[in-house]
């Protein structure tokens, strides 16, 4: 294992926000992430687990051991006879080369989620979504260290809690649970969803393919998203806000326009058009501001610090309160 001090996080954190590890180890395999948690606790420090970095905002230096993992490796582990295909794949491989795999291969199920930046272990974190499809979709299981008992534990779909943008990983397994592999079960057999009105629109008239569509989304994310090698972000900032029916009414009351979709018994509003409406789409100053081409990113082109970005979220969450009495929380990890 290979200890390194004082190291720069500002490449590994899409934000490009400047802050130091006091220490930072890359681990390729389970034996190393056992050596490096086993490391912090002796040392009583805290750990951080890093992917690729593109959900997270560091709001200063961080006083402990940063785990970068960097686990490879993509297997195979059932082909069933419906055209089912199980696979295993190691947290450290990148989720977008993931996905562009897969579909080379002919197994479906990953198109809607083309293009989303970070890797295959931090996907269950946050059960990543986007254009109607969410992980839970095709997650099967997980395997992982649990620090605790510094044991490996597989734990099943149900297990893992997820929800929209959330898991159990964000509650009790928080800090605890070190996600090593991720099963997934796709399908040789192409079952496509276009239901979002930007995604059905870049189709087009052409048939939906599982190709055609995560194309589509390619071009759809290239357009209105900024690449954070160009402008640093850790795309949408807020998640969307889940109201009662009856917050829903009232607010629809007063702002007509107001987006919003059914979402079991709530209603799901869209942060962005609320961010927007408060007066901050295209707003920048000292270097950290609002993209103008979607409301929901924060951008930092400036390289601020973590505070300056945590400081302007929290003038939109004032903002947004005033004007609409809703509360919008940030999505990203804060450390
Ligand atoms: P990191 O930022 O490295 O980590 C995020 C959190 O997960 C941290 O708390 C970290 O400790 C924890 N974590 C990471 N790996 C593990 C692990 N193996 N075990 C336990 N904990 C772990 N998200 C969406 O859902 N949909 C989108 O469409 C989408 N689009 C995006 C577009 C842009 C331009 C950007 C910058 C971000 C976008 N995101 C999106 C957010 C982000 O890409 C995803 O949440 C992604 O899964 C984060 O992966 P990561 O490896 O970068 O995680
Ligand atoms: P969009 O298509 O402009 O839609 C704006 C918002 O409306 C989204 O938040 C989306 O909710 C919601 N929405 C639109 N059509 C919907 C429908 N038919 N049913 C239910 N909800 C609908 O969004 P965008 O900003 O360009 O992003 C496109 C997709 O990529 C979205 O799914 C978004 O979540 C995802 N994305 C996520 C991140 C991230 O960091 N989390 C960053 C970029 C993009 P949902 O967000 O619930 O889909």
């Amino acid at each position: 294992m290979k200890l390194q001090q004082s190291v720069s996080l500002q490449p590994y954190n899409t934000l490009a926000v400047p802050a130091v590890a006091r220490f930072f180890v890359a681990v390729e395999c389970r034996d190393a992430l056992c050596e490096a948690i086993a490391l912090a606790k002796s040392r009583n420090l805290p750990w951080l687990i890093l992917g690729g970095g593109s959900n997270l905002v560091l709001s200063g230096d961080f006083d402990g051991l940063v785990i970068h993992l960097c686990s490879r490796g993509i297997e195979i582990l059932s082909e069933e006879g419906d055209g089912g295909i199980t696979l295993q794949v190691a947290a450290g491989e990148n989720w977008d080369a993931l996905v562009q795999h897969t579909l080379a291969e002919g197994w479906f199920g990953l198109q809607n989620l083309s293009a989303i930046p970070g890797n295959v272990g931090a996907a269950p974190i946050q059960n990543i979504g986007a254009y109607g499809v969410e992980l839970s979709e095709v997650l099967e299981a997980v395997e992982g260290l649990d620090t605790e008992s510094q044991r490996f534990r597989r734990l099943n779909r149900a297990d893992c809690e997820l929800a929209y943008r959330d898991s159990i990983f964000k509650h009790r397994l928080k800090d605890r649970f070190v996600i090593t592999e991720v099963e997934l079960r796709l399908s040789r057999t192409p079952t496509v969803n276009i239901s979002y009105p930007a995604l059905a629109e870049a189709v087009g008239d052409r048939e939906p393919s599982p190709a055609v569509v995560a194309e589509a989304v390619r071009r759809v994310r290239a357009k209105k998203l900024p690449a954070p090698s160009v402008i640093p972000n850790t795309g949408s900032f807020f998640k969307n806000p889940l109201v009662s029916a009856r917050q829903y009414e009232r607010l629809q009351k007063a702002h007509p326009a107001l987006p919003a979709w059914a979402h079991g018994a709530d209603y799901k509003l869209a942060a962005g058009w609320l961010v927007e409406q408060a007066g901050w789409r295209g707003f920048e100053e000292a270097g950290v501001g609002i993209y103008q081409g979607q409301a929901l990113v924060l951008i930092n082109p400036g390289h601020c610090s973590g505070q300056q970005v945590l400081a302007l979220a929290a003038r939109i969450q004032a903002s947004v309160r005033k004007r609409f009495g809703v509360a919008l929380d940030i999505e990203p990890r804060i450390y």
